[in-house]
Formats: C-alpha cells, structure tokens, sequence
C-alpha cells in the first residue's frame, strides 16, 4: 500500500510542500542550509515536471527577537513579529532559491482568501500564472492582517486549502514527527506508527490529541495535520505527513521514507466536480448560442463570444446557470465576471472585451475547471 502510495507521489502533478516553522528557525535563525537543501530538492520535483507551491511558516519565529526579549503573547505583539519575519524568511529562502536559479514569487493569504470564491478565483490566477512562468510560489498566512488569533498549526490548513484551490494531487506536511503513531511514542512503547490511512475516523483524531498535547511549541501537533488531512481528502488530494527536521527532506520521502500517508478518496478532478455539485445555487443564468454548448460538451470553457444574453443580478464569483437559447440546463459555474460587466461583453470576441470594458479580464467568462455540465 505504501508502494502505491509513493508511486502515486512520484506521479503527482501538482504538489504543495508545508514546512514548519520549527524546521525554518532555530534560536531565531534561519536554518539556511536546511533550507538550501529543501530549494534543491524543490527544483528537481521541478525538473521531473512537477509544480511545487511552498507553503511556509517562521515569521514569527525570526522576526520576535527583533521585537524585545520577552516571547510575543498578545495578538498585536505576534502580528508586528510576523511583520519583521516575514521579510527575513523570504530572504532566506530567495538565498536557497538564488542558488538553483529558481525565481521565488511571495503570497500572503488569509484563510478566508481560500473561502471566498471571488478572492479565490484571483489567487488561484494568480499561482496558476506563477507556476506557468516557472516560479516557485512561496506562502504564508498574512499575520499582519489575520482577524483570529494566530496559532501556530494554520498554516497546516492553509496549506490544505491552497491544495485544494490549486487542484494538487500530493499535499506534503514536513513536521518534527515522522507521522501518526496509535499513541505518543515519546511516552508509550506501545505506540505504533500508522503508514497508511484511508479513511479519517474519530479513533485517528483521538490518537493525535495526545501526541497534540506532548508536542512542542512551535509545532502545531497532529490535530492539526489530520485537520488539513480531511481537507484535503475531500479535495481528491493525498497528504504525506513525515519528518523533515533532517536535510533534503522531500528527497528522503521519495527514497522511501517513513511517513503517514492520507489517501484521497477521489481524484482532484471528480473532488472539484461533487464540490461544485453540492455547492452551487445559481443566482443568475448566462444563456449561450449552440457553437458554445458543442464547446462546453467538448471540454472548453465559456467564453464571451459565445454568450447571447444575462439574466439576474450577480457579482463576479457568484454561481450561474448556464443555458442554451432555449432555456434548457447546460450546466453550472462560477462566473469570472459580474452580471452588468458580463452583458456587456456578451457576444464580443476575445480581443474585443478589454475594449468594451476598459480593462484586461479574464478571457473566460467560466473558467472549465469551475464548470459542471448538465449530462
Ligand atoms: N504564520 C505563522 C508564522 O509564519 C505560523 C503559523 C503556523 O505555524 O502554522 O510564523
């Protein structure tokens, strides 16, 4: 089992790496040849075809020595912390970077930017673009701004949630702990490690909450990680929890390495169908001419050439339905533009809608990942 999981690993298309800041930092430094080592291993998933996004905490960790002696508590002191980081952790990772002749890209986000679908459909861009130019896009949560309290472990979600937007196959959580293991093996000879995890259950939660509780600060345990487990799981997307304190550690994980791995129930494709699914109530419908339905049913997204005429009132991001000059259901997404703008641009060629609108758009109107058709 855990054969296939590896080998799925090495087939996976889009990969998302999550490193702690317990691997990042140590006494308020970057760890700068680890983090070589991670950009070496990076760049050859790279050259082996691979998009890697890089989802990375250490923020706070380099930047509260810059703040005072005293460990920033409150959430303003972890915020201004964050601030003074963040610059020091992409410098230390472009160091890394430089070295293998990779451009980094940096993107704050906050957890709602992966929840709101009209933030989400541009920083979804905005990666997709990152990657296609060969960059290698760096995250973290933007602290500075983040409303909740600041825990250490949300980034274990972000990075789940970035998965998700992105549509990766493999999601790589880099921890100090090599996996989940039935109770915590610092305290229990009992404890086993569990390789392979193919539904999440409650019993799985209940052994994490323990080794949770033992773990250091700076890590966010295991509760989190199988948190980001789920979320992915739901997004077709398979999480490898494993140890990556040593160097090159995604190198020692394809070697073989001992690691949890969460399979996905579902392809990343069928996940984003059955969310689409569930999840979208029209709130107004876009109505097509029959070349775009032969488009749609072949594959392709909706473009404004195609569409004939808007009903209802909706904002860019919003859900529609989609059907042809009859009023039968051809299908459902979500809408890169809103419905003023949206009839606006109905009809016109591609090169002719920045004319009309004043501004460069997105060329489809409904992108073919944010769309399910009507069988
Ligand atoms: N965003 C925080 C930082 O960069 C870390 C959050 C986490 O550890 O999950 O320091």
């Amino acid at each position: 089992m855990t054969a296939k999981a590896l080998d799925s690993l090495h087939a996976a298309k889009r990969i998302v790496v999550k490193i702690g800041s317990a691997l990042v930092a140590e006494n308020g430094r970057a760890r700068q040849e680890w983090l070589n080592s991670l950009a070496a291993d990076i760049t050859a998933r790279r050259s082996a075809g691979q998009d890697v996004i890089l989802v990375s905490s250490g923020a706070i960790a380099l930047g509260r020595g810059q703040l005072g002696p005293d460990r920033p508590r409150k959430l303003e002191e972890k915020q201004a912390a964050a601030a003074l980081g963040q610059p020091l952790l992409m410098a230390a990772i472009s160091i890394a970077f430089a070295a293998q002749n990779a451009p980094v890209a940096q993107a704050l986000l906050t957890l709602e930017d992966t929840e709101n679908r009209r933030r989400w459909l541009n920083a979804r861009a905005t990666l997709d673009t990152l990657l296609g130019a060969g960059a290698v896009p760096v995250i973290n949560e933007n602290d500075s701004v983040a409303t909740d309290e600041i825990r250490y472990g949300d980034n274990d979600r972000l990075a789940a949630r970035v998965a998700q937007m992105v549509g990766a196959d493999a999601l790589i959580l880099l921890s100090d702990v090599d996996g989940l293991y039935t109770a915590d093996p610092r305290t229990d000879e009992e404890a086993r490690h569990i390789a392979v995890v193919e539904e999440l259950t409650a019993a799985h939660d209940d052994m994490a909450g323990d080794i949770n509780h033992a773990a250091n600060v700076g890590s966010g345990g295991m509760a989190t990680k199988l948190a980001a487990a789920r979320i992915a799981q739901a997004a077709g997307c398979m999480t490898v929890i494993t140890l990556g304190t040593q160097l090159s550690p995604v190198a020692a994980l394809l070697g073989g390495g001992r690691a949890t791995w969460v399979l996905p129930s579902m392809s990343p494709e069928k996940a984003r169908e059955v969310w689409l699914r569930g999840h979208l109530t029209p709130e107004g419908t876009v109505f097509v001419d029959a070349g775009a339905v032969t488009a749609l049913r072949g594959g392709a997204s909706l473009l404004p050439v195609g569409v004939t005429r808007i009903e209802g009132q909706f904002v860019r991001g919003a859900a529609v339905a989609i059907k042809d000059d009859t009023g039968n259901l051809v299908g459902k997404g979500v809408t890169a533009y809103g419905s003023e703008d949206a009839a606006r641009i109905a009809g016109l060629q591609s090169d002719a809608v920045e004319a009309e609108l004043g501004y460069r758009g997105r060329p489809a109107l409904v992108h073919r990942n944010d769309l399910i058709l009507d069988s």
